[in-house]
């Protein structure tokens, strides 16, 4: 699986907060997946965080 965070987040903190492993905040103040390829055993994390982004920003596929 993959994950991605495309153009539009606001910042809001929420999947860095809840997921750690899986996202962070840029430079940019934005958030990036830490990497494209969701580690082993992290897909539903990465699920979820699809889920909650209030702007869904956060692409699995
Ligand atoms: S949950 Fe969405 S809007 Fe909030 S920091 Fe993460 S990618 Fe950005």
């Amino acid at each position: 699986m993959t994950v991605t965070v495309i153009a539009g987040c606001i910042s809001c903190g929420l999947c860095t907060e809840e997921f750690p492993n899986l996202f962070r905040m840029n430079d940019d103040g934005v958030a990036e997946a830490i990497s494209p390829q969701v580690p082993a055993g992290k897909e539903g994390e990465a699920r979820q965080a699809e889920e909650d982004c209030p702007v869904n920003v956060i692409l699995t596929a």
